[in-house]
């Protein structure tokens, strides 16, 4: 293997890793977790805003209910004493006076307590709107969260062996020339070393000026030019 051979072997490996690691850093099931999450952030901040909105209404809604059944207890309670013949006559007044006036409270409580219930009913029905637009975004969210961490964990492997196996190929680039290799690759990223293609360098798409293509492709063989824009290494 010449030089030059060994030198793409390695940038052909740089340039793999850089294909996987970019496909780990934009998994697209990781991004659509990310939308899903912020769906779902702002619908609990919708559920909370409607719960804080219905709980004091149902509060009332429970005060009035017992308010209204404590009067129907009570005009229970009356209308049996109403019935007991032995009961005097002013007092059968005086009870059918305080009848009178539970039945007539309890006819108030209650139409308030149809108003409350009137009330709830459409921030109740909010709430379970909002529930049930939240539940298949919270199982979708377990599927992504599951996705991501399995194709994460592949993905990793397989830049771990990626990684083991471009070390092979480095050691097979002499000192000299890796050493430039490792010096453009961490001043231009990605890879140290680029192919020129059509004129162009493929690391940086820099056309080459006519005098710089000559001068790379005068060089004598072994001899490695380097890109005036990237600074990678070029190969033929
Ligand atoms: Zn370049």
């Amino acid at each position: 293997m010449t030089d030059v051979d060994a030198l793409r072997a390695l940038m052909e490996a740089d340039r793999w890793i850089e294909r996987v690691a970019a496909q780990r850093r934009h998994l697209p099931e990781a991004e659509e977790l990310a939308r899903v999450e912020v769906e779902l952030r702002s619908l609990a901040g919708a559920l909370r805003a409607a719960q804080d909105s219905s709980a004091p209404v149902r509060e009332r809604l429970a005060s009035t209910h017992a308010e209204s059944t404590r009067l129907a207890e009570r005009a229970t309670d009356l209308e049996r004493k109403l019935a007991n013949s032995g009961v005097a006559a002013p007092t059968l007044a005086a009870l059918q006076h305080e009848l009178d006036h539970v039945r007539e409270l309890q006819s108030s409580v209650e139409d308030h307590e149809i108003e409350l219930l009137l009330e709830v009913e459409p921030l109740d029905e909010s709430i379970r709107a909002i529930r049930s637009q939240a539940s298949p975004l919270a199982s979708r969210r377990s599927d992504l969260q599951a996705q991501v961490a399995a194709l994460g964990a592949s993905l990793d492997d397989e830049l771990a062996s990626l990684r083991a196996a471009r070390e092979l190929r480095a050691e097979a680039v002499p000192d000299a020339l890796r050493a430039r290799y490792d010096a453009a690759l961490a001043r231009a990223g990605v890879s140290g070393a680029a192919q020129v293609v059509g004129g162009r360098c493929d690391g940086c798409r820099l056309a080459l000026a006519p005098l710089d293509l000559d001068r790379v492709k005068g060089l004598a063989a072994g001899e490695i030019g380097a890109c005036p824009e990237c600074g990678r290494l070029l190969l033929l």
